[in-house]
């Protein structure tokens, strides 16, 4: 498990259990669930289309088996679930606001009874940004509950009332793979219920979600030239775990990210002018587009690099990257390759 997250959540569950850190814990708890959540909008904003339907991991045993929109529709089912028919015993948000509609799920349940190639079949059918937005809301209407609870509140438990009023609701499937969910919810009180619904359930999740988006981009970089537009190695980087290269369409590289279209400035540029990469453009040197821009620390390095491959080819270049790896520890080229693009070259061509 993600060391931060763990730890967040070992010391809100600590913090939560005391009236006298109970505030601090649930304020904890909201950090968690917000930092969670970038990683859920990071991969919506960022990943194609198609990656959302697709199984890696088919087969393997545990959540990371599943689809990237399997998950976040499951994580959320079950939160607004728990949050509305059993904590604040009002209205799922599923239900009002169109989203169900908007959604085009073929299902309300939280798709628990699915299995194999019912789970793609299901995902293939969302529409995903009304899932993230459908996401955003429930966290958001979570959260505000969050806030309004007191520590007495923790202690409320649930019994057989609850146990039938949730399965009027028809949101759990009566396979049995998903019936048992009801009985587990109703046998906690509302602080079980905070500890796994509302907390570690989504980082099992998220984090069974980062394993299939790196997956993922390290498919779609298979057999693709592995020189980035700005002249950067996809091989030899330090985000090459959890990006798919800005020659795919899993690019998900700093300045992609950044960028209100999802693509590097770089990238576009290159594509625009009908160039192989930065390296065989006559405005490199002066060049602040993108990567380029002056602000950014690993610009000039970046520019070592697209001119050494320029001057000796990219053969050369990946050879020049595995030696100074070899010579060097660092993560980032800028760390070796200095702030001078000319000093930088004189590095790469020195190793
Ligand atoms: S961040 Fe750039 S260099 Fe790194 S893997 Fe992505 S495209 Fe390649
Ligand atoms: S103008 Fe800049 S970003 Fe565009 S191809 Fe040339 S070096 Fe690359």
């Amino acid at each position: 498990m993600n060391k931060n997250w763990s730890d967040m959540n070992k010391e809100m569950q600590a913090m939560i259990a005391k009236k006298a850190t109970f505030k601090d814990g649930m304020e904890k708890l909201l950090a968690l669930r917000k930092s969670l959540f970038e990683q859920i909008t990071q991969i919506v904003s960022t990943f194609p289309a198609e990656a959302f339907y697709q199984m890696p991991f088919a087969g393997a045993e545990g959540y990371h088996s599943k689809t990237l929109a399997y998950s976040i529709w499951h994580i959320f089912r079950i939160e607004d679930i728990v949050a509305h028919e059993m904590i604040a015993e009002d209205q799922q948000i599923l239900f009002h606001q169109g989203f169900q509609e908007a959604i085009h799920s073929p299902i309300v349940t939280t798709g628990n009874e699915l299995c194999g190639n019912e789970i793609m079949d299901f995902s293939r059918q969302l529409n995903v940004k009304a899932l993230y937005r459908y996401a955003q809301e429930v966290m958001r209407s979570t959260d505000q509950m969050l806030q309004s609870l007191e520590y007495a509140d923790l202690k409320r438990k649930y019994g057989e009332e609850m146990i039938g009023k949730l399965r009027n609701t028809r949101c759990v499937s009566e396979a049995e793979s998903a019936s048992w969910l009801i009985d587990y919810w109703c046998g906690k009180d509302v602080q079980g219920l905070l500890r796994m619904p509302f907390s570690r359930h989504w980082i099992m999740h998220i984090e069974a979600m980062q394993r299939i988006k790196n997956r993922l981009c390290k498919l779609a970089r298979k057999g693709v030239d592995p020189i980035a537009y700005c002249g950067f190695s996809c091989n030899h980087c330090f985000l090459g775990e959890w990006c798919g290269s800005c020659r795919t369409a899993y690019n998900t590289c700093s300045f992609a990210t950044i960028s209100p279209d999802g693509k590097c400035p770089n990238a576009v540029c290159c594509q625009e002018k009908g160039l192989d990469g930065c390296y065989a453009c006559d405005l490199l040197e002066t060049c602040e587009k993108g990567f380029y821009i002056p602000s950014n620390d690993g610009a000039n390095a970046a520019k070592a690099q697209a001119l050494y491959i320029r001057k000796h080819g990219k053969k050369e270049y990946l050879k020049a990257h595995d030696r100074l790896h070899e010579k060097y520890d660092f993560a980032k080229t800028q760390e070796i390759l200095g702030q001078d693009y000319k000093e930088g070259l004189r590095i790469l061509e020195e190793t």
